[in-house]
């Protein structure tokens, strides 16, 4: 291909893009296509000549697009938002037009350089402690991970290495193998699935405790654990809690966490995946409580702030711990300005050799909105769900299963959980919008996070007429299905009379 036709791939690709985006309401949420019907429509084989740009943008339009479920539709409200803005598409095209990676700094100085730019950007933006900031005295700083999951892993594994390490060094009677099997760390039964699979990974039980009524995990459940298993013979290491948990957005309370993690030398890692955006909002300040406490954060800028998956922020209080700790050198990575400060080899920081240019779609997304267009798509979004829960509370058929929490609304219609159930199983079919299910205490209950590039309030009330009308008929239908099992087990009833009246005159 040449830069001509390049350039006119990439027009018609724009156009493609903004055709898709612009009308992404005409179409279901939810794709129609049942299982292999998109690889049934695919060769099995790389074409053995190349093909024309054009009949691959049309296959897209025509095979690929029926099979996607739309996460940028404003009627997805399934899970946390996967967001995305122009800036960070035209960023995310450039990173790949540029197509550099930038494991050490020699790699690509300016892949490194924009990173500490921007994540000491997006720290003072959300009003993180300054000891998180690399232009900061100390070994704090940020980097951008690819996911909330890799973040952790990187905290746990981390976390794991120092315990080790400073157990080698209190008990150089016991070997390495037996200090490892005496390792073990905690989270919160709310936590999300990647927080227990970080454990598997890192071969190291994680311990889910048990949150509260409110589901909120407190100091004094970590440390009733942490004391038995001490007592035990176990070596606690990390706790992680979480800042906006997937099922109902609920703050784990870090100040009586961090109490007891400072008393127990136990790493403490927040994940603020979905909710640490609102670090940045004056109203939300409360949620920041205790940040000053913590080894490490994460929050997912593709979650809540405008760039596209995958982008996930992560801060060290001690990078060296993390660095210490993962630190493989070859002859090959090796250069001469190693080990300045302001200038760190990321590769340290995180699980794999190579590494995206993904500060610069963060740095373009920054740029296009500001900082003040950031915070009022965060206010859009809480805006919304207020709308949608004041409709909630509107309705008696309805009831909130736990207060609403930034973009998220999650409730359930009143009665047993069958009723809930089907009303999903409706909305599913009908594909119109997209929400899961989730259980707390055997109660059945929908979440309704705002998602979509551009949600409005019509969306909210589209979704709204679409939830109520299915809940109108699936009752009336309950209702003619309950007539007629009356009226069939009155038919029943007269027809056992009647033949017993026939019985009788037999005999
Ligand atoms: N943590 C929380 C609280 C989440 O809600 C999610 C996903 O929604 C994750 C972690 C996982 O995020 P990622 O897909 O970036 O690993």
């Amino acid at each position: 291909m040449d830069f001509d036709e390049f350039r006119d791939f990439g027009h018609a690709s724009i156009e493609f893009i903004i055709n898709y985006l612009s009308n992404i309401r005409e179409r279901n949420v939810l794709s129609s296509v049942v299982p292999h019907e998109v690889i049934n429509q695919l060769p099995r084989q790389i074409p053995e000549q190349p093909e024309h740009w054009r009949q691959v943008l049309d296959d897209l339009e025509h095979i690929i697009l029926p099979g996607l479920t739309h996460w940028q539709s404003p009627y997805f409200n399934a899970f946390y938002p996967s967001s995305t803005s122009a800036g960070s598409i035209i960023g995310e095209l450039l990173i790949a037009g540029i197509g550099v990676l930038g494991f050490s700094w020699i790699c690509s100085p300016a892949c490194t350089e924009l990173e500490v730019v921007v994540m000491d950007w997006l720290a003072k933006f959300l009003k993180l402690p300054s000891h998180f900031l690399h232009e900061s005295e100390g070994p704090g700083g940020g980097v951008i991970q690819g996911s909330a999951s890799e973040a952790v892993l990187v905290a746990v594994l981390a976390a794991r290495e120092q315990a080790v390490r400073r157990e080698r060094e209190c008990h150089p009677e016991q070997s390495e193998s037996e200090i490892r099997g005496k390792l073990i760390a905690y989270s919160s039964d709310q936590s999300n699935s990647c927080i227990e699979k970080a454990g598997v990974l890192a071969a190291m039980p994680i311990k889910l405790l048990p949150a509260g009524e409110d589901l909120v995990l407190r100091g004094a459940a970590l440390k009733e654990a942490i004391e038995r298993d001490v007592a035990a013979g176990l070596i606690p290491v990390i706790c992680v809690a979480t800042l906006g948990t997937t099922g109902t957005c609920a703050y784990d309370d870090i100040e009586s966490l961090a109490s007891i993690c400072e008393q127990h030398q136990v790493w403490l890692h927040v994940d603020a995946a979905y909710a640490g955006g609102a670090f940045a909002l004056d109203e939300c300040a409360e949620l920041r409580r205790g940040l000053d406490r913590v080894d490490s954060l994460n929050f997912n800028l593709h979650k809540f702030m405008l760039v596209n998956f995958d982008c996930s922020a992560m801060w060290l209080r001690d990078a060296n711990k993390v660095i210490d700790s993962f630190n493989v050198d070859r002859i090959y990575l090796k250069h001469k300005h190693e080990g300045q400060t302001q200038i760190p080899d990321f590769r340290h920081w995180q699980i794999p050799l190579g590494r995206r240019f993904r500060a610069l779609k963060v740095w373009i997304t920054f740029r296009t909105l500001g900082a003040q267009g950031l915070r009022a798509h965060m206010r859009k979004h809480i805006d919304l769900a207020i709308q949608f829960e004041n409709l909630v509370k509107a309705d008696e058929r309805f009831e909130l299963v736990a207060p609403r929490a930034l973009g998220l609304v999650c409730f359930r219609a009143k009665g047993d959980n069958e009723v809930t159930s089907q009303l999903l199983q409706r909305l599913m079919e009908r594909k119109k919008i997209y929400m899961v299910k989730a259980e707390h205490r055997g109660q059945l209950f929908l979440r309704f996070v705002i998602c979509g590039m551009d949600p409005k309030p019509s969306d909210i009330q589209f979704a709204w007429s679409e939830i109520e009308t299915q809940l109108t008929s699936l009752c009336a239908e309950q209702q003619v299905n309950a007539r007629k099992a009356g009226e069939l087990s009155e038919l029943t009833h007269h027809l056992s009379g009647l033949q017993l009246t026939n019985e009788t005159l037999q005999r």
